[in-house]
């Protein structure tokens, strides 16, 4: 057996990048995952599961499943998206950013509309980035420099488990030599999670009043008066938490879909960041989403620069046109407006409303992704691929919006395409078919 050293975590947003495996000498078989978190070492045990699908399986009418060959995944594939007036194409969060620009090049093909997870999580950060702006930093700054650190509507102690100690709470970094002794932590959710009984102040906040309580310490830091009591919390305790802010050297605020997708949605990222702005007259800070899925942050970039825009991106015009609430995935499966659904590297079937999960389950569709999902059941085929950042590597971009290149760690089954491969076919026959050169 054999370690593989610098391997990049591909689960969450984290990207941690000092993880060891031991592989057996042929590069056929995981043995052991060093220094990762547990959900980060099920990814990799995961690829290794024997009843792992291996090759594409076809759903008829009955809804009885057939295997077929690869290429008539890539033909079925391939037809239903150069045929489709307006299909959805759907994911990308999971998946290296050198399939997310092969994605792109088959959307703006077909006039396809191609959207991210960040349709149901960040994309109300991105808006509010888009409104006011975004002071922000790396995660080794935060390290090095951040000594008063925010989690508001985030556990990272359970959705991003070694962020605290990699990143944002325990490592003693340049300027931060006594590691979590001199760094302040305030926890703001409504519950008391894994993640705020750790906090110095937990500002445990009536669900859905963030704005208010944003407001509210925007005041406090103002030294302006206010209320007994706002959004549940006490006045006294929201001075203290400003006071505290200001006295630090380095604030970092960091945020997760507590508050993107709790009442008020970009409106509270642009009160936050304004929050962010303010505390800059009294010291340094800066803030940043807690990305979830390891290279959803990629998907952004990659639709950024071929098309402008970060999610949501209508190309049915032959243009790109981009309208969150109009243009985003739910929103067109709620009024019928895409006539097939492709999904990579993720899972609507999970994770979108049930109205949605319906209207798919309707249309032509095909789900990329090397795991069976709930997406699976709904779709007409399932195209089983190799693992990104364990049988194949690639570019991947922290939620700093640092890129890091994933890397390989063992073989994929004999025979299994990559992402990145199956997109080439297919774009490769859509070519064929539309006779484009
Ligand atoms: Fe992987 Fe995230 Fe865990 Fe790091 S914190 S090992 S990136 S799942």
């Amino acid at each position: 057996a054999k370690i593989v050293t610098d391997v990049v975590c591909p689960f969450c947003g984290t990207l941690c990048d000092d993880l060891e495996v031991k592989v057996t000498d042929d590069d056929k078989q995981i043995l052991e995952v060093y220094n990762a978190c547990v959900i980060g070492t099920e990814k990799f045990l995961h690829s290794q599961a024997k009843d792992r699908l291996k090759v594409p399986m076809k759903q008829d009418e009955e809804g009885n499943w057939s295997e077929v060959s690869i290429n008539e995944a890539v033909e079925y594939t391939a037809q239903m998206l150069a045929k489709a007036k307006k299909p959805l194409m759907y994911g990308w969060s999971s998946t290296n950013c050198e399939a997310q620009s092969i994605g792109g090049e088959i959307a703006e093909l077909c006039g396809a509309v191609v959207d991210n997870t960040a349709t149901v999580c960040h994309g109300t950060t991105l808006i509010a980035v888009q409104d006011v702006g975004v002071p922000s930093c790396t995660l080794g700054e935060v390290k090095n420099r951040a000594d008063r650190i925010i989690f508001w509507g985030c556990n990272p102690a359970h959705a991003h488990p070694r962020h605290m100690s990699r990143y944002s709470i325990f490592p003693r970094g340049f300027f931060t030599g006594k590691g979590h002794k001199a760094r302040k932590m305030i926890v703001v959710d409504p519950r008391t999670t894994d993640t705020a009984k750790m906090a110095d102040i937990h500002m445990q906040l009536e669900q859905g009043r963030d704005y208010e309580l944003l407001s509210a310490l925007r005041v406090a830091l103002r030294g302006a008066p206010l209320p007994e009591k706002v959004a549940g919390i006490p006045r006294e305790t929201i001075i203290d938490a400003a006071e505290t802010l200001k006295s630090g050297r380095f604030v970092v605020i960091f945020f997760g879909m507590g508050v993107t997708q709790s009442l008020s949605k970009n409106h509270n990222i642009d009160i936050a960041i304004m929050l962010t702005k303010d505390l800059n007259e009294h010291t340094k800070a800066a803030i940043m989403p807690m990305r979830g899925h390891y290279n959803v942050t990629g998907s952004g970039e990659v639709l950024g620069w071929q098309f402008g825009y970060p999610f949501s991106v209508d190309l049915s015009r032959g243009f790109a046109r981009y309208n969150p609430g109009d243009s985003s995935s739910n929103d067109l499966l709620r009024r019928d407006e895409v006539d097939a659904v492709f999904v990579l590297g993720s899972d609507p079937g999970a994770h979108f409303p049930i109205s949605s999960v319906k209207k798919i389950a309707n249309l032509p569709s095909v789900c990329v992704d090397p795991h069976y999902t709930p997406t699976t059941a709904v779709c007409k085929l399932h195209m089983p691929v190799a693992f990104v950042g364990v049988e194949v590597g690639g570019c991947t971009y922290r939620m700093d919006a640092v890129p890091i290149h994933a890397r390989k760690v063992v073989d994929a089954p004999e025979g299994m395409l990559t992402d990145e491969e199956f997109l080439k076919m297919v774009l490769k026959r859509i070519k064929e078919i539309k006779g484009v050169a």
